[in-house]
C-alpha cells in the first residue's frame, strides 16, 4: 500500500514538471513575436524567417496541371496535380520510400539520379505520351517540396543551409538543389522544367489557401509531425533584411518560413525538465530545436521513455519490480518509444485501462504489470502531451498576433492549415491547443472563435503545384 501511494504521487510530482501555465503561455507568445521580429531583421537569428520569394496567397481559381516531387523525410513524392480552378483537384501520387543508403551516400547524384529516375517511370506510367523524344511534345513544370533549410535566391532556386532527419551527403551544402534536381532532368531527357521552390510548410500554407473559402483568410500553414514548423503570411515591407530584393511594392505580402522548431535557443521561455536536458544532449544537434524537442514526435515518445525509466530506477517507487521485461523492450532503446503510444494511452477510455494494458504488453514487451502502474505512466504521458499541445498554441498565438489578422479579418474567418500525424490522430491535441490559445488576451475565447484549424492534405503536392503556377505567372 506503501508503495502505491508512493508511485502515483510520483507519478503526479513528474507530471506537474510538464505544467505549463496561462500566464507562462502569454509570455512566451510574446518571447515568440518578438523572435520572429528580430528574424526578419538580420541573418542568423533563432527563428530564421526564411523569405520564400512567393508574393501571393493562392485564391483558389489557379487552373492547370503540374508535377511535385516532395524529398525530404523517409519518403519521396511524386505527383501531378490537376488544380480545377474552383477550390478542387485531381491528384495522382507514387510513393516510394527513400533507399536508407542514398540518404548518406558518397555524392548527390545518386539520390537525384534516383529521383528523376522515379519520376521517369511516373509520366511512364500516367502519361505515357509524354516522353517520346518529340521536341513538340510538352514540358511539365514542376514544383518541388524541399523539407530541410534552405536559403531560398528565388522562387525557383535555393541553396542548402543544413541537411537534417538523417540527411548526410557531403558537398551539398551551399548548393542550388533546385539547378542539381534540373541537371538529372536533363543527364536522363525527362520533359521536365523545376520552377519552383518550396518548404512543406509553404506547401500546407498554399493548399488550405486554395481549398479555403472565398470569405477566409488563410494566414499560417503548420506541421507537427516528426518535426514541427509554420509558414505564414508576413508583410513584405518587414522582411528587411532583404534590403528591398523581392519584396515588392509597399502593401505587398510574402509568405515566410520561420524554422520556427529552434525558437528561444536561449530558454528564457520554454519549460526545461531533467528528461528535456536528456534529450537534448543525446540528440545529433545539441543546443538546436528546443521548442521541436519539447513538441514533436519525434521527440515525445523519447520524454516518456525516460521518465518511465526513472520511475524503475527510483527506489522509493521502483516501478516494474514485479514484473517481467524483456531485456530487448523498446523500454531499453533510445528513441524505441514512437509516439503513437502516447496517443494509444490517451484514447484509452476503458475502466481497466486495457488498450494501455495491451500496448504495455505487446509494444514495450513487460507483463505483469498493475492497474496502479498503468496509471502512473497514463498520467505522465498525458502530461507530456498536454505540454506539447500548449506549446503549440504559443506558436500559433505568435502568427496571429504577428499578422493582426483578427482585426484586419473582422467579418471573415481566419484559416490555418496544419499537417503531420502529431495533430492528425493524437486524441485531444487540437482541443488543449485551442484551450491555450484562449489564455493570450489579446486572442481570448472570441478571437479563438475566428479561427479554423484544418487538415490540409496533400499539401506538399498540391501546394508544389500551386507554387509552379505562381512561379509561370511571374517569368
Ligand atoms: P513527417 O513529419 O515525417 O512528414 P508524419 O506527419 O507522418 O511524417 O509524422 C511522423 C511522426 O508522427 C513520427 O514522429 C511518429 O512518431 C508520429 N506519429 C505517427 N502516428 C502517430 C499517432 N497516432 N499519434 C501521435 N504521433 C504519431
Amino acid at each position: 500500500a506503501i508503495k502505491r501511494i508512493s508511485l502515483q504521487e510520483t507519478a503526479e510530482r513528474i507530471a506537474s514538471e510538464f505544467e505549463f501555465s496561462d500566464k507562462d503561455v502569454r509570455r512566451a507568445v510574446e518571447g515568440f513575436v518578438r523572435q520572429m521580429n528580430e528574424g526578419l531583421k538580420s541573418p542568423g537569428c533563432a527563428i530564421e524567417q526564411l523569405p520564400s520569394f512567393i508574393t501571393e496567397v493562392p485564391t483558389g481559381r489557379e487552373e492547370g496541371t503540374y508535377l511535385a516531387v516532395d524529398l525530404g523525410g523517409t519518403n519521396v513524392r511524386i505527383c501531378s496535380v490537376t488544380l480545377n480552378g474552383d477550390g478542387t483537384y485531381a491528384l495522382l501520387q507514387d510513393k516510394m520510400p527513400i533507399p536508407v543508403a542514398l540518404m548518406t551516400s558518397a555524392t548527390s547524384n545518386a539520390l537525384f539520379l534516383w529521383v528523376a529516375t522515379m519520376v521517369r517511370e511516373f509520366l511512364r506510367k500516367h502519361y505515357p505520351g509524354s516522353l517520346k523524344s518529340d521536341t513538340t511534345a510538352s514540358i511539365f513544370d514542376l514544383g518541388f517540396t524541399f523539407s530541410h533549410a534552405v536559403d531560398q535566391i528565388n522562387i525557383n532556386s535555393g541553396t542548402l543551409i543544413r541537411w537534417s532527419k538523417g540527411f548526410d551527403i557531403d558537398g551539398v551544402v551551399g548548393q542550388d538543389i533546385c539547378a542539381l534536381l534540373q541537371n538529372v532532368f536533363v543527364e536522363l531527357d525527362v520533359p521536365v522544367r523545376v520552377t519552383a521552390l518550396i518548404n512543406d510548410t509553404v506547401g500546407t500554407l498554399m493548399a488550405r489557401a486554395y481549398a479555403s473559402p472565398q470569405s477566409a483568410k488563410t494566414i499560417l500553414g503548420a506541421v507537427f509531425g516528426t518535426g514541427t514548423n509554420g509558414a505564414y503570411v508576413e508583410q513584405a515591407s518587414r522582411i528587411t533584411k532583404l534590403d528591398g530584393v523581392g519584396t515588392g511594392a509597399k502593401g505587398s505580402i510574402m509568405i515566410v518560413n520561420s524554422e520556427w522548431g529552434n525558437f528561444d535557443q536561449k530558454l528564457q521561455y520554454l519549460p526545461t525538465t531533467s528528461f528535456d536536458r536528456a534529450i537534448d544532449a543525446g540528440s545529433v544537434n545539441p543546443g538546436f530545436e528546443m521548442f521541436e524537442k519539447r513538441i514533436s514526435g519525434m521527440y515525445l515518445g523519447e520524454i516518456l521513455r525516460l521518465a518511465i525509466l526513472s520511475l524503475t530506477t527510483d527506489p522509493k517507487v521502483r516501478l516494474f519490480a514485479g514484473t517481467l521485461i524483456s531485456t530487448t523492450s523498446k523500454l531499453y532503446a533510445q528513441w524505441g518509444l514512437d509516439s503513437s503510444f502516447m496517443s494509444h494511452l490517451e484514447s484509452d477510455a476503458t475502466v481497466h485501462l486495457s488498450v494501455t494494458r495491451t500496448q504495455i504488453e505487446e509494444y514495450l514487451d513487460i507483463s505483469i504489470v498493475s492497474y496502479e502502474e498503468l496509471e502512473a505512466i497514463r498520467i505522465i504521458s498525458h502530461a507530456i502531451g498536454r505540454r506539447s499541445a500548449r506549446l503549440s498554441a504559443v506558436a500559433l498565438g505568435a502568427v496571429i498576433l504577428q499578422t493582426d489578422c483578427l482585426r484586419t479579418a473582422d467579418k471573415g474567418r481566419i484559416d490555418v492549415g496544419v499537417d503531420g500525424s502529431l495533430i492528425a490522430l493524437y486524441p485531444g491535441f487540437l482541443a488543449e491547443m485551442r484551450t491555450a490559445l484562449k489564455a493570450v488576451e489579446e486572442i481570448g475565447a472570441e478571437g479563438e472563435g475566428k479561427i479554423d484549424i484544418l487538415l490540409a492534405r496533400d499539401g506538399s503536392g498540391v501546394g508544389a503545384a500551386l507554387a509552379a503556377h505562381i512561379a509561370g505567372k511571374v517569368v
